[in-house]
């Protein structure tokens, strides 16, 4: 189900986005697991209406997974609050699994960082291999 990773979390990592001095900083990107054009990502939207914990991004039967691929395993707040969500590569249309981290250093106060991106596997890979490209292409 996973596949490459295209961003590893990592303890400590510093938030860019920073809602009072970078508020520009929600936009930000990854390169495409499968065919390296870059996939413009805001966090803020990461963590908006779209997002999920880790039990219901994949489904509940899943969360398992998910909480230990990106090593999210405790009810410890020290590593950001974990906001997940999929994007879509807009060139080749591969999903990746997105963890948006949240820290709130005060009320009102957010800070963001994306702290892991994973590339997922089509659950049923036959479907995605026999589509046809879009014909203009
Ligand atoms: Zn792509």
């Amino acid at each position: 189900m996973f596949g490459r990773q295209v961003l590893q979390p990592e303890i400590g990592r510093k938030p860019i986005y920073d809602s009072v001095y970078n508020e520009a900083g929600r936009s930000q990107s990854f390169l495409c697991a499968n065919c390296n054009t870059r996939v413009a990502l805001d966090v803020v939207n990461c963590m908006g209406r779209n997002s999920h914990d880790p039990e219901s991004v994949l489904g509940p039967d899943q969360g398992k997974h998910v909480r230990e691929h990106f090593g999210i395993l405790s009810k410890s707040l020290a590593n950001g609050w974990p906001f997940l969500s999929v994007a879509s590569c807009p060139a080749c249309g591969q999903d990746h699994m997105v963890y948006v981290a949240l820290f709130e250093p005060r009320n009102g106060w957010q800070q963001a960082v994306q702290q892991g991106i994973t590339q997922l596997q089509p659950s049923n890979p036959a479907a995605q291999r026999t589509a046809s490209p879009p014909a203009d292409l």
